[in-house]
């Protein structure tokens, strides 16, 4: 296994692609009824359009 994985925050929990702290970021739902569509992230501080797709860890059955 390597290490890869794509992690959205540095080693300072900060976000890779705009460097602002994880922190004020929000994760929104693409469907609240089905979280396996996916979401996206962004970063809250103005001026700052960071945006980036998710997918949730779900556990397959
Ligand atoms: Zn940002
Ligand atoms: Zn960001």
């Amino acid at each position: 296994m390597n290490n890869s994985e794509q992690k959205m925050d540095d080693d300072q929990g900060n976000c890779k692609r705009c460097g602002h702290p994880l922190e004020p970021h929000i994760v929104i739902a693409y469907d609240t009824n089905d979280f396996s569509k996916g979401g996206e992230m962004r970063c809250q501080i103005e001026d700052c359009d960071c945006i980036s797709t998710i997918s949730f860890n779900l556990t397959k059955e």
